[in-house]
């Protein structure tokens, strides 16, 4: 989901924004620098078919998942979003990552691998919804208030947690991006078809 306060993120369009060369990032000792490599991913847009797959659960957590987490965490505070699926870069494995800290508060990066929706509310909760895969279309969406879900954190130890409020809802748009679902599926199928309409003539634009 992308980043709602504020003015509006940068247009991301169709356009895939290519990192020809990772980012390096240097100490100030030459002789040991440590350099992390980050990259950012392409994020995928509407109506691109990958983002209706249903993406594999993580058997093991190897060089390959982290680096790819490390990937979508620069990709969403890039964004700028608060919620990521792997999906959404391409890679149909069940991962999210999400940030809900305020910007005044400290980074809080959260990864939830193969996370399960154990229960969810009778009460609902309406949250106005955007997708960092539908850029600049928002549209309130109904869900349940509250949801437990079990997952594995970043370690692959089995996690619980209880949710509510903006947590609740962010925790089961990503989901559903792991289940090849988005937001505007909840939507009326007049504002859905509405939606597809206008992002599949923007990407024919933008194949042309
Ligand atoms: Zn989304």
């Amino acid at each position: 989901m992308p980043w709602q306060a504020g003015p509006p993120p940068p247009a991301l369009g169709g356009t895939a924004r290519a990192v020809a060369t990772p980012l390096p990032r240097i100490d100030r000792v030459p002789a040991t620098a440590y350099i992390a490599t980050m990259a950012l991913r392409d994020i995928l847009i509407l109506p691109d078919k990958r983002l209706r797959q249903v993406s594999e659960p993580v058997k093991k957590i190897d060089a390959g998942i982290r680096k790819l987490i490390e990937d979508m965490f620069e990709t969403m505070y890039e964004a700028p979003g608060i919620g990521l699926a792997a999906i959404q870069v391409g890679t149909p494995k069940r991962i999210i990552t999400m940030d809900l800290a305020k910007k005044e508060e400290p980074k809080n990066p959260q990864v939830f691998i193969n996370p399960e929706i154990l229960w969810t509310s009778e009460e609902k909760a309406t949250y106005e919804e955007g997708c960092l895969s539908i850029p600049e279309y928002y549209s309130d969406v109904e869900r349940p208030a509250q949801v437990r879900v079990k997952y594995l954190d970043r370690e692959g130890e089995p996690r619980e947690i209880e949710a509510n409020g903006l947590f609740a809802t962010c925790l089961q748009h990503e989901i559903d991006h792991l289940n090849g679902i988005l937001f505007i599926d909840h939507l009326s199928k007049l504002k859905r078809d509405r939606v597809l309409k206008k992002f599949t003539k923007a990407a024919r634009r933008a194949a042309e």
